[in-house]
C-alpha cells in the first residue's frame, strides 16, 4: 500500500467506507493522521450489547499540503448481518457515510443491497420530464400526508406513497415531482418508541446517506427501510412521478455528537471569522441551527457530491432540493451539477438561495440567489413573488398584493407597489424590458438567467401555510382566536378566492411551479407559523375537505391541467419569455399579461392571463379581438366556448380570467 494518497486519490475519494466480501470486510475511514488509535467495533445488534471484536485501523496520510489520512483495517471472516462503528478517540460513530444502520442509526450495518431490492428493481425507469418548466412539485411530508387518511395502510410511511389511494390523489391532482422533505436518518424522533405519536420535520440530519427509521415498518431491520424507500421510489416512478430529495448537508443536529465531528473533529464545520482572523473556538452559525458546514473544504466538497451520486444510484432520485444553499459555496454547487450532469442531465437541483445566519465565507462565494447567475442549472425559490401575494416572511399579520382588496386594510398604496415584484415572479425572475426593477421588492436586478431557474410558490412547510396566512393577514386580521372553520361563509368563500387566485400566479408563471402539500385540501394548521415539531392534528392533511371543498381541488387540478396542455405558460427559455410574454397596462390591483403568437408552438394563438385581487370587478384593455373564456371567477374549463368579444375586459372581483383566441 501506498504510503501517502496522490492529489488525484484524493479528488477522487468516494467514502466507501465498508466493503463486504465472504471472507473478509474492509473498513476505511477519513480521519485525522495525528490520531492516537482509530478503531473499528464489530457488533452482533444496532443497538446494545458488548463489541464482538474491536479492531485497530492503519493510517495513510494524505499528500502532502492535504489534512488528514486514510485509516484502513480489514477484518478476516464473514461480516454480513454485523454491525459496527469507528471511534477515532471522540466517541462511537458509524461514519460519516453509513449505508445502512440499525435503530437510530447509532451503528452502521453490514448488508448485501441486493436484497433491499423491490421486485422488478431493475425495471425501474425515471419519469420523462423534458424540461424543468414542465416540473410541478409537490412537497410532502410523510406523516402529513398520510397519517389521518382513514383508509391508509401505512399511516406516515414511506409504504404509504406505495398506496393507490395515494398515487391516484396525485395523479388526480396532476403533479409531476413529489417533494419529500427530509427522508435520510434524522434524530429528532426516537425510532424505538414508534408507538407514541412524534413528529418532527427532520432538519436533523445524523446519517446523511440511509432513510429515515421512523418511516419504515421496522427501525430495527437496517434493509426495511432501504427496501421500502425503493418501493416508494419504484411506486411514483410508475405513476410518472419523480421523485425530489431534501437535502440538508448544511449544517448537523450538534457539533459534539455529530458523525462529522467525532469521525474528525472541526474538518467539517467552519469557524467564525472574528477581526478579519480564523477564531479557533466559535463555530459560525450561518443555519441558525448552531453550526454550518464547510462545503469549501475538499473532503467536505466531495462528501456532498458522493452522498447526491449515491442517492441517485443506489435509490433513482431524480432531484435535489438543498436546504439553505446559501450555506454552501458556488463552486461546490457547481461541482455537484457537473457531477450529475455526467451522470443524467435531466436530475433537477434547486434550493434555497439564503441563509439563516452570517456564514464565514464571502457572500460573493455562496449560493445565494443573487449568485444563481453562476450557477447554470441551479434554481432558487423566489421570495419576492412569494412575498408579493402573501405579505413579508417577517410579519404573518402583514398581507401582501391579496390584500389590496380586503377592508381591513389600510395601506393600499404600498400594496399596490407590490405589483411589479409579482410580474418579476411571472417571468422567472429573469431580465425582462417591461419589468422595473426598482420597484421590485427584494431584488433590485434579475438574478435568474433562465426562467427554470426560479421556483414560483406561495406557501411550502415554512411558515403559515396558505389559508393560516390569508386569516392572520387579509381575511381575519387581528382576530387570532378565529380559525379557519369557525369563518362564516361568506369570509370562508373570499378566502377560497384569494387562494385560489394566489396559485393561479404560481401556476402561470414561467419558473418552476411548487406547491406545499394539502394545499389543494384547503389545509390550514389552525396558525401554527413554525410546525417543525406539532402534533399530528396541526400537521396531518385534513382529508374530509376533499368533500367539504371540492371545488378546491377542482381548480387545482384544472389549473395544473391548463399549464401541462399549454406550453406558452413553460417556454422554459429566457428569449422565448422575452419575446412571448407580455404584460399589458392594467390597474395596480390587476396584473395582466398575454402570451402571443403561438407562444412555445401552443395551439393557442394568443393567452391572456388577469389576475384581479380587488374586491371590485376591474375593466382591463386588450387588442381587439373574439377571445373564448377558460378560467372565471374559480372555475377553469378548457374546453369553454363561451366568448367575449372587445376591446376591453371585466375581471370578477377576487379572481383570475384566461382567455384566448
Ligand atoms: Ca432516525
Amino acid at each position: 500500500m501506498a504510503t501517502t494518497m496522490t492529489r488525484a486519490q484524493v479528488q477522487n475519494f468516494d467514502f466507501n467506507e465498508m466493503d463486504c466480501g465472504p471472507e473478509e470486510t474492509t473498513f476505511r475511514l477519513f480521519a485525522p493522521a495525528t490520531a492516537k488509535k482509530v478503531v473499528v467495533r464489530i457488533y452482533k445488534e444496532g443497538i446494545g450489547g458488548k463489541p464482538l471484536k474491536t479492531v485497530v485501523m492503519k493510517a495513510t496520510p494524505l499528500g502532502a499540503g492535504q489534512e488528514g489520512a486514510i485509516w484502513t483495517a480489514v477484518v478476516k471472516g464473514n461480516l454480513l448481518g454485523r454491525f459496527y462503528t469507528f471511534d477515532t478517540g471522540h466517541g462511537e460513530t458509524p461514519g460519516v457515510f453509513a449505508k445502512a444502520v440499525g435503530v437510530n442509526g447509532q451503528r452502521a450495518a453490514i448488508v448485501n443491497m441486493v436484497n433491499s431490492f423491490p421486485d422488478d428493481w431493475c425495471c425501474d425507469q425515471h419519469p420523462v420530464i423534458k424540461s424543468p418548466a414542465d416540473l410541478v412539485v409537490y412537497e410532502l411530508h410523510h406523516r402529513d400526508f398520510s397519517i389521518a387518511r382513514p383508509d391508509a395502510k401505512y399511516p406516515g410511511k414511506f409504504l404509504a406513497l406505495t398506496e393507490p389511494w395515494a398515487i391516484e390523489h396525485l395523479k388526480q391532482l396532476g403533479v409531476n415531482a413529489v417533494h419529500i422533505l427530509p427522508s435520510y436518518d434524522y434524530g429528532s424522533v426516537d425510532e424505538t418508541r414508534l408507538n407514541e405519536p412524534q413528529y418532527n420535520w427532520g432538519y436533523d440530519p445524523v446519517n446523511y446517506n440511509v432513510p429515515e427509521g421512523s418511516y419504515s415498518t421496522d427501525p430495527y431491520d437496517p434493509l426495511c427501510r432501504i427496501r421500502e424507500f425503493k418501493q416508494m421510489v419504484q411506486a411514483l416512478h410508475k405513476a410518472g412521478i419523480a421523485v425530489i430529495l431534501d437535502v440538508v448537508y448544511n449544517h448537523t443536529y450538534d457539533i459534539d455528537h455529530s458523525n462529522f465531528q467525532r469521525t474528525f473533529p472541526d474538518y467539517y464545520y467552519r469557524k467564525e471569522i472574528v477581526n478579519g482572523k480564523l477564531s479557533n473556538s466559535k463555530y459560525s452559525n450561518g443555519s441558525g441551527c448552531g453550526n454550518e458546514t464547510a462545503s469549501e473544504k475538499p473532503m467536505m466538497r466531495r462528501f456532498m457530491i458522493e452522498s447526491v451520486k449515491y442517492w441517485f444510484n443506489e435509490y433513482r432520485i431524480d432531484g435535489f432540493r438543498f436546504d439553505l444553499m446559501g450555506c454552501h459555496d458556488i463552486e461546490t454547487m457547481n461541482e455537484i451539477r457537473k457531477a450529475v450532469d455526467q451522470i443524467d442531465p435531466s436530475i433537477f437541483i434547486y434550493g434555497e438561495g439564503w441563509s439563516a445566519g452570517q456564514c464565514a465565507l464571502p457572500t460573493e462565494q455562496l449560493g445565494v440567489k443573487a449568485n444563481i447567475s453562476q450557477m447554470p442549472g441551479i434554481a432558487a425559490f423566489s421570495d419576492e413573488m412569494r412575498d408579493a401575494l402573501r405579505g413579508p416572511f417577517s410579519d404573518d399579520n402583514i398581507p401582501g398584493w391579496l390584500g389590496i382588496g380586503s377592508t381591513t386594510t389600510d395601506n393600499k398604496e404600498e400594496l399596490s407597489s407590490l405589483k411589479e415584484s409579482i410580474k418579476f415572479g411571472i417571468v422567472g425572475a429573469i431580465n425582462h424590458p417591461q419589468i422595473d426593477m426598482s420597484k421590485v421588492n427584494y431584488s433590485k436586478t434579475p438574478w435568474a438567467n433562465e426562467p427554470t431557474q426560479m421556483m414560483a410558490y406561495v406557501s411550502c412547510h415554512d411558515d403559515m401555510c396558505l389559508v393560516d396566512r390569508l386569516m392572520a393577514s387579509v381575511i381575519d386580521k387581528g382576530n387570532h382566536t378565529s380559525q379557519f372553520s369557525n369563518l362564516n361563509s361568506q369570509l370562508k368563500e373570499e378566502l377560497i378566492r384569494l387562494n385560489l387566485l394566489a396559485q393561479t400566479a404560481v401556476f402561470t408563471s414561467q419558473g418552476v411551479p411548487f406547491m406545499l402539500s394539502g394545499e389543494e385540501l384547503l389545509r390550514n394548521k389552525k396558525g401554527v407559523h413554525n410546525s417543525f415539531e406539532s402534533p399530528d392534528s396541526i400537521n396531518h392533511l385534513d382529508w374530509d375537505n376533499l368533500q367539504r371543498y371540492p371545488q378546491v381541488f377542482k381548480y387545482y387540478q384544472d389549473l395544473i391541467a391548463l399549464r401541462q396542455h399549454h406550453p406558452a405558460f413553460r417556454l422554459g427559455d429566457a428569449d422565448l419569455v422575452r419575446k412571448h410574454l407580455e404584460f399589458l397596462p392594467s390597474p395596480a390591483c390587476t396584473v395582466a399579461f398575454r402570451l402571443k403568437n403561438y407562444a412555445g408552438r401552443d395551439d393557442w394563438r394568443d393567452i391572456i392571463v388577469i389576475l384581479n385581487a380587488s374586491r371590485e370587478a376591474q375593466k382591463v384593455s386588450i387588442p381587439k379581438g373574439m377571445y373564448t373564456v377558460v378560467c372565471q371567477d374559480g372555475e377553469i374549463n378548457e374546453q369553454s366556448t363561451s366568448k367575449i368579444f372587445g376591446r376591453t375586459v371585466s375581471v370578477n372581483p377576487q379572481s383570475a380570467l384566461i382567455i384566448h383566441n
